[in-house]
């Protein structure tokens, strides 16, 4: 008896941990998406509104939650990502440098697990997100439809 009431302890001890990580994570993710758009609705009111109905329905829509990796950067910023990657884009033709473009990890609960989609998953994988479905209905352009470069977590306004 004494063993199973230790059992039944540790048990609701993990599920508490475990929620309250899922709830710190959720909170961090809203708040860092509200900063990122926020940015991008200083530069360009426009594509503000795009992004956040983009990503409003994506949470409606499936059953996978979207947290923003990079909206705007500043010049500086994109000419360190080319020095890292020359398959960046160049400054001037980055879209995230004038505030039109995002990227994007989506994430969903299965049972304790946490599944993540990021750059490094297929354009299948991501295809069968639903994401890329929802993107069209904005005429977004998609990172993962370019044929030298393999970026599925891009999405910019055209
Ligand atoms: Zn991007």
């Amino acid at each position: 008896m004494k063993r199973l009431k230790l059992a039944i302890g540790i048990a609701a001890t993990a599920f508490v941990l475990w929620l309250l990580i899922g709830v710190g994570l959720w909170v961090k993710v809203k708040i860092n998406n509200w900063q990122k758009l926020s940015e991008i609705e200083d530069v360009d009111a426009n594509s503000y509104r795009v992004f956040s109905k983009f990503i409003d329905d994506i949470e409606a829509q499936t059953d996978w939650s979207v947290e923003i990796i990079s909206g705007l950067r500043s010049k500086e910023k994109q000419r360190e990502l080319l020095k890292e990657n020359a398959k960046n884009a160049s400054v001037d033709k980055s879209r995230h440098v004038k505030g039109r473009a995002i990227d994007i990890n989506l994430y969903k609960n299965n049972w304790l697990h946490r599944i993540w989609l990021k750059k490094f998953n297929s354009r299948r994988d991501w295809q069968n997100s639903g994401v890329v479905r929802i993107s069209t209905k904005y005429n977004l352009l998609w990172g993962g439809s370019y044929r030298n470069y393999h970026d599925p977590v891009h999405f910019e306004i055209r």
